[in-house]
């Protein structure tokens, strides 16, 4: 057996990730193209697609936003154009959603959360199932939870409930399409290095009134690895999941957090 290949995905892979011109997604796009896939990525922002398109001639985009429906059918439009079909679907984009108490959060800014981070992936797969259903050798969807949908959160209710449905939408999913060999898995990162989190743990210091160095060290401590986890380790774990070494894995959640006890 030649672990070495299986742990690899098949070169030429065809990729789309949502959010993928940044950060998270970008990490992942940049980690498939390695590997010799070719990756799609959609987002919000031209800019960061453009700058992101620059990194290799193997990843193309279109500025999208996942909530709009009109959007997702040009962003397959593209897909189609650009990659031929589709082996993988990374449903990453996501946003942080408002700090509150659930009697102070804006109910505009709880629908946008939902709209963006659940909605969308409802939008996503749908278009991508039937694409998946011819890929090469079986295709692949996972979708970005978050620790915060395995454990509860207070004061981030529209995200946590958001995360955690996107666990029951995989696992559920894994169900429908395992006899269409589409694995569908979720992957939840803890705290990613980075200015996402660092803009999250600023919002929490400051409803608390604390300094943000004291609410980082809060964070940390509640990480059994005490320290947070990069951008590379996720997508790690997602071309791990989308390579042979997965082919048996489906309907499963990956913290990949260096074990989150609590948040
Ligand atoms: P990020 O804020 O850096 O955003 C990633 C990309 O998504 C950006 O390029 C942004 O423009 C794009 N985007 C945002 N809203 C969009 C929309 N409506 N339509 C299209 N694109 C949009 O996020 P990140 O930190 O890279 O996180 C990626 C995913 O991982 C998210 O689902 C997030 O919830 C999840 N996650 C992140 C962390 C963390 O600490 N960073 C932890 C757990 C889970």
């Amino acid at each position: 057996m030649d672990f070495m290949k299986l742990l690899t995905p098949r070169p030429g892979l065809r990729v789309l990730i949502t959010g993928g011109a940044s950060g998270i997604g970008l990490a992942i796009a940049k980690a498939f193209v390695s590997t010799g896939a070719r990756v799609h990525v959609c987002d919000v922002d031209a800019k960061a697609i453009d700058a992101a398109s620059t990194v290799s001639p193997a990843i193309s985009g279109t500025r999208a936003d996942v909530a709009n429906k009109d959007d997702v059918k040009r962003v397959f439009e593209d897909v189609r154009r650009e990659l031929g079909g589709l082996d993988v679907l990374i449903n990453n984009a996501g946003i942080a959603g408002p700090t509150g108490g659930i009697d102070a959060i804006d109910s505009g800014e709880w629908e946008q959360t939902i709209d963006v981070n659940l909605n969308s992936q409802y939008y996503f797969s749908r278009e991508a199932v039937p694409m998946l259903r011819e890929a090469t050798d079986g295709g692949v969807i996972v979708f970005m939870s978050s620790v915060a949908g395995r454990l509860g959160y207070g004061f981030r209710t529209p995200y946590a409930a958001t995360k955690w449905a996107v666990v029951g939408l995989a696992k559920s999913l894994a169900i429908e399409l395992g006899p269409d060999n589409i694995r569908v898995n979720a992957v939840q990162p803890g705290i990613v290095k980075g200015p996402r989190m660092e803009g999250v743990i600023a919002a929490r210091a400051k409803q608390l009134g604390i300094p943000y160095e004291e609410m980082e060290k809060q964070y940390l401590a509640k990480i059994s690895l005490r320290r947070m986890v990069t951008q590379e380790e996720v997508a790690a774990s997602v071309l791990y999941l989308s390579s042979p070494a997965g082919s048996a894995i489906s309907g499963q959640a990956l913290s990949v957090c260096g074990n989150v006890e609590t948040l």
